[in-house]
This record gives C-alpha cells, sequence and structure tokens, in this order.
C-alpha cells in the first residue's frame, strides 16, 4: 500500500457513512427491520412503499439511538430536529424523495481518534483527529438488485424491505489521508456504534459509505456505493490512483459522481456532481419540527465506557499488552467475554488465549463473536483454561477443544474423552522417545555431531507418534537425555 499512487501527498478524503440502526422497527412505519432474511418485499406498508395519501409517524427509539451515536462522537446536540424531503427520482424511491434532515440535523462538531497504523501514514503522528461534521438520521431506499453488474445488466429488480430502515448518517471533514487511515477510522466508528448496542456490523449492508477524495487542491470526485467493509480500501486506492494519472497526463479531474464497481474493483463516471439546489430540499410538510434537548441528559447517562477507554483500562487493570488490549476491546462481545473469563482465571494467559487463539479461530471462521458464544460459554474457555494450567491437556490440545466447541459445541472435559486428548504421562513419552530414536538413526546422529536443528526433526517426529498429547519441551527433554 506504500506506492507512489496511494502515498498521502495532497490526499484528502471526506466521508458519508450511513449505519442501520438496530431499532424493531422502521423509521416512519412499523414495519419490521428484521428482513435479512426475508423473501424481496415482505417487510413494507403503504408508508415504505410511498403509496399516496400514507403519514409518517417518527419512530422515537430512532431518534434517541441517534442521539447516542452524536454523543458517543463528541457532537454538539442540536435543540432540535426538522425531517426535509430530499427530492430526486430513483426507482429505489418510491416517493420520489427521501426524508432526512437538511437545517437542523441531530448534531454538529464531532471529533474522533483513530490510531494510525505504524507510527503514523505520510509521518502523521499517532492519534489523528477526526473532525466530523455532522450527524443525521435519513431513511433508507430500497434495495436495488442487478443481475450482473450495474453497467451489464439487462433489467434491475427492486426490494423495498429496506426502504425506511432507520439510518444515522455521519459526515466527517476532509481530514482522512489514505485509504488506510479511513479503514482504520471505519473500523473504530464500527466498534464504538457496537458498543452503544444501537448497531450490528455482522448484518449485510449494515454500513455505506459515500467518501469523497481529492488531489493535490483539485476537484473531488465523490465515489458511491462501497457497500463492504472490506472494499474501502481497494475502491479509494483506485481512485486516488485515478486522480493522479489524470494530474500526470495534464488533465483535470471533474467533479462528479462514481460508481464503485465491488466486482471489477474500479469506480465508474456515474453522473456528473449533483449539487444541494438540485435536490430542492424543503421541510416535510407531514412531520412537526421535534425538540430533542430534554432528551440529551437522560441518553447520555446510557452511555457506556467506549473502546478508548476500555483500551486503557484494560492495559492498567490486567497488566496485558497494548496489542492484546486492542484486540479485546474492538468488538464489545468479545472484551465482555474476555473480562468474565479474567474474572476466573490468570488475565494475562486469559488474554492470550482470547486474543490470539479464539480471535484467530474466530477470524479463520468468519464468524463474529455474539455467533460464537451461543457455543462457548466463558464458563466452558475457563473449564478449558484449566485443563490446561493443571497439564491435563498441551497446547495443542486446547486449541483443539476451542475448535471443537466452535464447530460443534460441547464442553472441555466431554471432548477430552472423546478426543482422546489427555497429555499423556512420562512413560508414554519415554516409549515413543525410544521408537523415534531408533527409527530415525541420522537424525540422531546429525544431532550426535552436533547438527542441533536435527533435534526439532525429532521433537517433530514424536508430537506426531503421540498426537500432540505431548509437551514438547518434555520430548525434548527425553529426547537429549536418552541420545
Ligand atoms: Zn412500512
Ligand atoms: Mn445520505
Amino acid at each position: 500500500m506504500k506506492s507512489e499512487s496511494t502515498n498521502t501527498n495532497g490526499v484528502k478524503i471526506g466521508l458519508e457513512c450511513h449505519a442501520q440502526l438496530i431499532t424493531k422497527s422502521k423509521l416512519f412505519c412499523p414495519c419490521s427491520t428484521d428482513y435479512h432474511n426475508s423473501e424481496p418485499n415482505t417487510h413494507v406498508c403503504a408508508t415504505c412503499l410511498g403509496l399516496p395519501g400514507a403519514l409518517p409517524v417518527v419512530n422515537e427509539r430512532a431518534i434517541r439511538y441517534g442521539i447516542k451515536v452524536a454523543l458517543a462522537l463528541n457532537c454538539e446536540v442540536q435543540p432540535q430536529i426538522i425531517f426535509y424531503r430530499k427530492n430526486y427520482y430513483y426507482p429505489d424511491l418510491p416517493r420520489g424523495f427521501q426524508i432526512t434532515q437538511y437545517d437542523f440535523p441531530i448534531a454538529l462538531n464531532g471529533l474522533v481518534q483513530i490510531e494510525s497504523a505504524s507510527g503514523g501514514d505520510g509521518g502523521r503522528e499517532r492519534g489523528i483527529r477526526i473532525r466530523i461534521r455532522r450527524v443525521h438520521m435519513e431513511e433508507d431506499p430500497g434495495r436495488l438488485v442487478y443481475k450482473g453488474t450495474i453497467d451489464t445488466a439487462k433489467y434491475s429488480l427492486v426490494d423495498y424491505n429496506r426502504s425506511g430502515i432507520p439510518l444515522v448518517e455521519i459526515v466527517t471533514e476532509p481530514d482522512l489521508r489514505s485509504p488506510k487511515e479511513v479503514r482504520i477510522f471505519l473500523g473504530e466508528l464500527r466498534s464504538i456504534l457496537g458498543y452503544l448496542s444501537v448497531f450490528d456490523g455482522d448484518l449485510e449492508g449494515a454500513m455505506r459509505v459515500d467518501a469523497n477524495i481529492s488531489v493535490g487542491g483539485g476537484e473531488r470526485a465523490e465515489v458511491k456505493n462501497i457497500s463492504s467493509y472490506k472494499d474501502v480500501e481497494r475502491a479509494l486506492s483506485f481512485e486516488i490512483t485515478r486522480q493522479k494519472n489524470l494530474v500526470r497526463r495534464g488533465l483535470k479531474v471533474t467533479l462528479e459522481t462514481r460508481h464503485y464497481d465491488e466486482v471489477r474493483g474500479i469506480t465508474l463516471s456515474m453522473r456528473t456532481k449533483e449539487f444541494e439546489h438540485d435536490y430542492r430540499y424543503f421541510p416535510e410538510p407531514d412531520l412537526v419540527p421535534i425538540r430533542i434537548s430534554d432528551m440529551v441528559s437522560e441518553i447520555k447517562g446510557e452511555i457506556p465506557e467506549l473502546p478508548d477507554e476500555k483500551k486503557r483500562r484494560f492495559v492498567s487493570q490486567y497488566s496485558i499488552a497494548r496489542e492484546h488490549a486492542n484486540t479485546l476491546t474492538y468488538d464489545i462481545n468479545i472484551a465482555d467475554f474476555y473480562e468474565e473469563v479474567a474474572s476466573k482465571m490468570d488475565a494475562g494467559l486469559s488474554a492470550v488465549w482470547v486474543a490470539d487463539v479464539l480471535k484467530g479461530e474466530l477470524n479463520y471462521r468468519g464468524i463474529s463473536m455474539r455467533e460464537a458464544s451461543k457455543r462457548v460459554s466463558a464458563d466452558d474457555f475457563v473449564a478449558m483454561l484449566r485443563y490446561f494450567k493443571k497439564g491435563v491437556i498441551t497446547e495443542r490440545g486446547a486449541t483443539e477443544i476451542i475448535r471443537e466447541m466452535l464447530d460443534h459445541g460441547g464442553k472441555p472435559d466431554e471432548i477430552i474423552k472423546r478426543k482422546g486428548l489427555a497429555s499423556i504421562g512420562s512413560a508414554e513419552i519415554e516409549k515413543a522417545v525410544l521408537e523415534v530414536i531408533k527409527e530415525n538413526e541420522n537424525a540422531v546422529e546429525d544431532y550426535r555431531t552436533g547438527k542441533k536443528e536435527a533435534l526439532h526433526f525429532l521433537v517433530g517426529q514424536v508430537m506426531r507418534k503421540t498426537r500432540g498429547r505431548a509437551n514438547p519441551k518434555d520430548v525434548s527433554k527425553w529426547i537429549e537425555e536418552k541420545i
């Protein structure tokens, strides 16, 4: 990522992040928001289909969630909010306008601190301040489904289940300097929203980002439709390279809206950039202004310890490495799981096994801690660690138990029996060592003549013979003794 084309010189990126709020019903109607596994167009009513005469009714909980987000992002919550109509025509928008906020959003002027990886990109300091311009509420449009890609599909299908899902839109100032910083920022944002219990980042399309990018003080292009969190870095790197190549050839970047094609990993010109006046914003006549100042102090009290604070507390309270604290606090479910384990077990050992081993196994399976906790409880994890500490199982046996619990469930003691994971006694180790020595004369000879690496090979052979149920350190001692 450190290539010429993606370095940070003159790159400015601002984001509009749309996050779905996990209320029970939609923003302006009683339809259920739990649509992710439903047939298309089954979570709809007159209001979210935009039928004539249907009136919106504001979901108070969604507004409260929006305020919660604004407070967690250190914003100034405004005394009152007003919904506006943003007029444009697109098939995913059945009314011909989106109900959003324009003047009088929920909040202004926030701040998020991010940590840049490896001591700063392009010489930037460790703690980077990303200013939040505004936070507002709006409804999600429906979802267009293409057969193939947007520019080759012969027709598009539309699903209105998503129409009217409450979104909180978080707009940053153009304070981000590289695709990598954007990824770190979005990670931080996702983490904070998860802590607030208003957002589930594991749901498909839960966070969608539009990015404004300019290079060297030139015009900006807006890239829309970066729907997967993983695509952000790729989409932005492509766009920066494209703009730099234009500049190099003496051409100008035009102010335009581009679409990110996730299949090909490129951005395509969609239309010239629309201006705000094109949308003919005006206050939504079917909704009254809402005073929110009275709600703020109560909601402030509901803000939990946030990731940054928790990270610092973990390092000092549990005396664990910063890297471990980072991994453990990113996802609130992992943080809670760790704390439960650490309350019954050595906190340092728990950190290693949760942050390195369990988290690694989750990543490998692409599942979240929330999902995993249906199969692995903190008590089971503690039981497994106790067996490991007592030497009943080896490190490999312990890892095996975690994998088994994640894949099939079960209790550690039962898995140890069923899979024969109990460590073996010294008599059995000795027997295996003697057999390996007999079977590997060359390696034994190598070791005797000073080739120390032959020992690793011999230990490996014994581990294989004992199916990982011996402690490699013990095996090594046994071999040295017997040769
Ligand atoms: Zn509805
Ligand atoms: Mn928006």
